[in-house]
């Protein structure tokens, strides 16, 4: 059969180096080497986006892995379905795709070389999902992953920074060349993994909190009295401010921690009663 067409608006590139894809297969694990399963529970993971199944192979060969995948290109599943007749394959959207109905209840790992142009997307829905999905590891653009991993204080220091790491601990892998891709993309990759920590729930309103960061950072330049003005403003007469409040005012978001972060929008949270 044919070799699939690769089609820019589905970020089709595919992996050709087979060492790298191994080891981007077996990220899978490590984040829970001490739970896998020694006998004959799986470890359920989802693929996304597949492609001519580089990663496939070897996540099907791992007989600890109960495999899933999704792929939106028809062109890719009819390559799959064709080479890999064991593998159990959505063809759809990963966006769309309701994880309550593919997995009813308990965890499941997500795993993939994935598709640049939707990849915060892509993270945004495991946030979503974040108590079922103790590992979510892969291959991004590697801006996105400095993104991820990146410390307060840094430019790369953002939205996903924050968001992922208040509930994940970050790890980035290793970069990854543009040449062992076909075709190449323009932009250098990475392989992260992501494992949940800890953090059961955050000690504040937790959608308050997504609210919070990404409104702070969406003015990152400025100091967050003006951006987070709209969050105090309905309840403006009830304000009532303390020093620590005011204090954190005065910064801009790329210098506060997760934790401030947590704190901050708990003071805000108090300043509404
Ligand atoms: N994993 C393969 C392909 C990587 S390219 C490899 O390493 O070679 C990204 C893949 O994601 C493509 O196969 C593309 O068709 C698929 N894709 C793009 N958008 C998707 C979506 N919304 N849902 C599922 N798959 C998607």
């Amino acid at each position: 059969m044919q070799q699939v067409h690769a089609k820019k608006f589905l970020g089709q590139h595919f992996l050709t180096d087979l060492n790298v894809a191994q080891k981007i297969a077996e990220t899978t694990y490590k984040g829970q080497s001490d739970q896998v399963p020694s006998t004959n529970e799986k470890v359920r993971v989802l693929e996304i986006g597949p492609g001519m199944g580089v990663l496939t192979q070897y996540l099907l060969k791992n007989p600890n892995i109960e495999l899933t995948a999704i792929e939106i290109d028809r062109e890719s599943v009819a390559y799959l379905k064709e080479w890999y007749p064991e593998l159990k394959l959505i063809e759809g959207d990963f966006l769309k795709l309701d994880l309550n109905t593919l997995y009813p209840e308990g965890e499941f790992n997500v795993i993939g070389n994935y598709p640049y142009n939707i990849s915060s997307q892509i993270f945004f829905k495991v946030l979503d999902y974040k108590d079922r999905i103790p590992v979510c590891s892969g291959m991004i653009q590697k801006e996105v992953a400095e993104r991820i991993a990146s410390k307060p204080g840094k430019k790369a220091y953002g939205i996903l920074s924050v968001l992922l790491q208040a509930y994940y601990d970050i790890e980035y892998l290793f970069t990854v060349d543009e040449y062992v891709f076909n075709p190449p993309p323009k932009v250098k990759s990475a392989v992260i993994r992501m494992t949940r920590n800890k953090r059961r729930r955050l000690e504040c309103d937790e959608a308050l909190f997504k609210t919070v960061v990404k409104t702070a950072f969406n003015q990152r330049r400025k100091q967050m009295r003006n951006s987070l003005r709209s969050l105090f403003e309905s309840q403006k007469s009830k304000v009532e401010s303390s020093e620590r409040l005011e204090w954190f005012l005065t910064r801009r978001p790329e210098q506060l921690s997760v934790e401030e972060f947590i704190e901050l929008t708990t003071l805000i949270e108090n300043s509404h009663v």
